[in-house]
């Protein structure tokens, strides 16, 4: 099939080299030139394992091509994606205008009858009003049918979530359209409940949904976490004795810093938003996001605690993205923590493996980011670990213990283990103190570390 992905953002540009890659000739088209250029010249301008590889193979190929015009024979494909960004507003509902933006242009200079699949994250209803504006194009006698297709990539694996998906949804109203979408993802062989079949608006909130669910555990856990820190329980025989009935399961039950990244945050938010618009109170939704929130002023309230006061004092960051293996910094921790820390009057230092360029501009100065990992302890009483990169995961703790300073009164620097990945044993022997979540300072627990993701 011929296609026109619109957003070569993390879900455009995935998509559109992942349908490039299955046989399918593909433009991508966005409205930032630069982005445009750095593609067509070979250079990727995000990090996402694998893709770049995947990029240039299709390129060489010449299925995959990457363009801000779209001409000739991209004018006529089969079917347009829609993949641009639906980012929060003010009261939290998804901002729509890039979605509507696109649409015009569809409506104003499709020449052929087409799908235009809907993948961005969008609010029930969207569809229907995607087809609505669409409406100078049927004027014209030109038929294009709008269909869901929400996208359910996870940033850092996004390539092999692309191949192997859990699952795909397609919300269309005609057996046509449906039928088209089967033979699009036919390479991928998706079996039984692994393609899921309904209509447009069950299909848009399948996605707000399965995040708010997932961003619901991940809230819940916190604040178990904080429940175990004034009661002295211990988070992880929690998280274990909970996880292993097979009811609940063992996935997504780890407390932390708080959730981020572009799609948790908004689409929690956006969920409750919609339900306020349709008069509901989604209370769990708008729970899941106001502990969120809470559990990043927790998290600097441990390092203040821990360090009897930061006022004065210089704190290392380790992980700045919002997960590890991507370069995206959108709703980090780290800089809720960052900014919550210079409020406190303290100096912030952090690392990252891909994402300290995109943290450094987003925080104008106000943090130093350093190359290297241990370049980034020197000086620092505390270093706080937010994002599980592997590099971070075994660590030289007696190095780390050399760089780290001494707080005045002789307080041994600590380590803020916002992932609870080390062994406090293990960092307790360096002569450092560990502070894990929803676990007592210098508790010592053998416990299983969290798997790698
Ligand atoms: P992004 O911000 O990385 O990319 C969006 C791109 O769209 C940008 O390059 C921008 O220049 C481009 N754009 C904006 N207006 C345009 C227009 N009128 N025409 C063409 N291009 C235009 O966003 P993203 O992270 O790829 O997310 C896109 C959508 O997918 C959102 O709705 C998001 O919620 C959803 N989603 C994201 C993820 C994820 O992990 N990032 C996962 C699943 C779903």
């Amino acid at each position: 099939m011929r296609l026109v992905v619109f957003g070569a953002g993390y879900v455009g540009l995935v998509t559109g080299t992942g349908l490039s890659d299955l046989g399918h000739d593909v433009l991508v088209y966005d409205i930032d030139p630069e982005k445009i250029a750095k593609l067509e010249d070979g250079r990727v301008p995000i990090y996402e394992p694998g893709l770049a590889d995947l990029i240039h193979r299709n390129q060489k190929q010449g299925r995959l091509h990457f363009a801000s015009t779209i001409t000739p024979p991209f004018d006529t494909p089969d079917a347009y994606f829609i993949a641009v960004g639906t980012p929060p507003g003010p009261d939290g509902a998804a901002d729509l205008s890039a979605v509507m933006a696109v649409a015009d242009t569809i409506a104003k200079n499709a020449k052929a009858n087409a799908l235009v699949v809907v993948k961005s994250t969008v609010p029930v209803g969207t569809c229907d009003a995607v087809q609505a504006r669409l409406a100078p194009a049927a004027a014209r006698g030109v038929h294009l049918e709008v269909v869901s297709n929400p996208e359910f990539l996870k940033e850092g694996d996004a390539v092999n979530d692309f191949f192997k998906p859990d699952r795909v949804v397609v919300g269309a109203r005609s057996d046509e359209a449906r039928q088209q979408l089967r033979e699009l993802y036919a390479p991928l062989q998706l079996s039984g409940e692994r393609l899921v079949i309904t209509d447009p608006r069950s299909s848009e909130l399948i996605k707000y949904a399965s995040n708010t669910m997932l961003a619901i555990r991940i809230s819940f856990m916190n604040e178990l976490a904080r429940l175990c820190h004034a009661t002295g329980a211990d988070i992880h025989s929690v998280r274990l004795g909970v996880g292993t009935d097979s009811r609940i399961g063992k996935k997504f039950l780890y407390a932390g810093p708080g959730y981020g990244g572009s799609c948790f945050p908004k689409d929690v938010q956006a969920l409750a938003a919609l339900g306020r618009e349709n008069g509901l109170t989604l209370r769990v939704a708008e729970a899941a996001h106001q502990a969120n929130e809470e559990q990043a002023q927790f998290l600097a309230q441990l390092v203040e605690k821990a360090l009897e006061g930061v006022m004065g004092k210089q704190v290392t960051l380790w992980g700045l993205a919002f997960k590890p293996e991507t370069d995206d910094i959108r709703e980090s921790p780290a800089i809720k923590l960052a900014k919550a820390l210079l409020e406190r009057g303290a100096t912030v230092v952090g690392h990252d493996p891909e994402a300290g360029p995109n943290f450094a501009k987003e925080l104008k100065g106000a943090v130093e980011v350093r190359e290297r990992d241990y370049d980034a302890l020197d000086g620092s009483h505390a270093l706080v670990l937010l994002t599980e990169w592997r590099s971070y995961r075994a660590p030289n703790f007696n190095e780390i213990k050399k760089r780290l300073v001494t707080s005045a009164g002789g307080l041994p620097p600590v380590l803020v283990d916002a992932r609870n990945i080390w062994r406090p044993s293990e960092v307790m022997r360096a002569g450092l103190r560990y502070q894990g979540i929803g676990v007592s300072l210098n508790r010592v627990t053998d416990r299983p570390s969290q798997p790698l993701v």
